[in-house]
């Protein structure tokens, strides 16, 4: 039997090439780790060939590119032959031990989860919404689609994930998990999370859904990615987490590579609600861990009603119809008209972030990025400019109309119907035309 020989690679030998040197001064002398380099009186290196050991350093500081690799003729030759077999060789992609180590770790993970929120067991819409988004990567990966409940009692829950499409519940149930604290939840999420091994985990940005998720993806020292407009899988089985980035002016996908699960927490209604079907039936999984009241320092005394929540506060997340007005409408008076339009329509009237800023209108009725995202029917942008900020809180709208004096204006780039023209002529008289049409039908 004769032993292949392997053809050791030429490594070549650093040398000037004559009239290249513009004398910058000894930095190819600097980088030289070797001492393999002197300078001679016109400023030029002297390669010690005995000492180099062609690392490449000097020819790569070099800024006139005045020093090369050489070959002899049967280096080159050697050179050649390494090439022609390197072609002909079927690529394997080599993976280290340590990279084969993390895989498999990788690969045990299997499962899409969402956490179900809710207040006292009044479920957050959120929750229901990601089930219908888990369901689509549940399937491209060919697995099974869970939910996680965590509270006290909480069966309607474990009853309503089945009919938003979840097989399978993770209940823990016990009264320590009555009112949400960040350490019983984190807690009980990751020991759920450490033992069953999701590969996909989804949490609803809310306040409590970003504190815990943060909690937990520390907690595991896995990736996070906030605020997903988008997610899919990718053709290597990634979760592909995509969310505005640098101030929303690009859209950035995200992807957990080396650990697990990936987690992704993504606003209300960014997704579309799954249907609902009461007859879809499930498996309930109980689990529970050792945790004392005594061990946690954080106590619910009392639950205080969010006083900004007055008669006044209107939840514009949830509305189906919303005329919104921007800069264009000039002064905070003139939001009336807006309301006049909301109210003949059956609305609410929203904002752009220019508006807050002005203080023509509450905080909560922001539209965008850092306001609320919105999915209505109907969604009318009077003197709104339709900046990426603004467009990304109302993209999922099923029509969006927009009203502005500049032809140019960026909302019309996503507007279903586009009206250029001023605010203040063309809102009271579509107002008119309404109060008109219900008059006729009246009479
Ligand atoms: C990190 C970050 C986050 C942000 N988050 C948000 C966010 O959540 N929501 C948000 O809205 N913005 C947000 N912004 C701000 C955003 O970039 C814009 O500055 C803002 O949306 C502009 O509001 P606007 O369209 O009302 O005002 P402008 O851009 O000033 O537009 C006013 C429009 O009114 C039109 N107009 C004027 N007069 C009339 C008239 N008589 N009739 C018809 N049209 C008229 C003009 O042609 C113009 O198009 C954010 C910015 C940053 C950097």
């Amino acid at each position: 039997m004769t032993e292949e020989k392997k053809i050791k690679r030429p490594r070549g030998i650093a040398r000037l090439i004559p009239g290249k040197c513009i004398a910058c001064g000894d930095r190819c002398q600097g980088a030289c780790p070797k001492n393999a380099i002197e300078m001679n009186d016109k400023g030029e290196p002297i390669i010690d060939v005995q000492k180099c050991t062609s690392c490449r350093k000097c020819i790569k500081i070099c800024p006139a590119e005045a020093i090369e690799l050489y070959y002899t003729p049967e280096e080159l030759k050697i050179l050649a032959e390494l090439e022609k077999a390197k072609a002909a060789a079927p690529e394997v992609e080599e993976v280290s031990a340590e990279e084969a180590a993390t895989l498999a770790k990788i690969n045990e993970y299997k499962g899409v989860w969402v956490f179900v929120e809710h207040t006292e067991g009044v479920p957050a819409t959120v929750s229901w919404e990601l089930l219908g988004i888990g369901a689509e990567l549940a399937k491209t990966r060919g697995v099974e689609l869970c939910t996680v409940v965590i509270g006290d009692g909480m069966q309607h829950l474990c009853q309503e994930s089945f009919a938003y499409g979840a097989s399978k519940v993770y209940l823990m149930a016990d009264p320590i998990y009555h009112y949400y604290r960040t350490e019983t939840y984190y807690k009980a999420f990751c020991f759920l999370i450490e033992k069953y091994k999701p590969e996909i985990v989804l949490v609803g940005a809310t306040g409590l859904g970003r504190d815990l998720a943060g909690a937990v993806a520390t907690q595991l020292a896995t990736g996070l990615t906030a605020d997903c407009t988008g997610l899919a899988i990718d053709d290597k089985g990634f979760l592909l987490q995509t969310r505005p980035a640098f101030g929303g002016n690009i859209m950035a996908t995200i992807l957990t590579e080396r650990t697990r699960p990936q987690m992704s927490t993504v606003r209300p209604r960014v997704m579309p609600m799954p249907e609902k079907d009461d007859s879809r039936k499930g498996e309930i999984i109980r689990e529970s861990m050792p945790l004392k009241e005594e061990d946690f320092a954080v106590k619910i005394i009392e639950i205080i009603e969010d006083a900004t929540r007055g008669d006044e506060y209107v939840d514009v997340a949830a509305a189906d119809i919303i005329v919104s007005g921007g800069r264009g409408m000039q002064a905070k008076d003139n939001f009336s008209m807006l309301q006049e339009l909301a109210d003949e329509l059956g609305g609410v009237v929203g904002c752009s972030r220019a508006v807050v800023e002005a203080g023509w209108m509450p905080v909560e009725r922001q539209v965008g990025q850092t306001g609320k995202t919105v999915r209505p029917k109907i969604y009318i942008a009077c003197g709104i400019s339709g900046a990426i900020q603004h467009l990304v809180g109302l993209q999922q709208s099923d029509v969006i109309i927009a009203i502005n004096r500049d032809k140019q204006a960026p909302i019309f780039e996503v507007a279903t119907y586009g009206i250029v023209g001023d605010v203040f002529e063309l809102v009271p008289a579509i107002v008119k035309r309404i109060r008109e049409l219900r008059n006729k039908r009246a009479n």
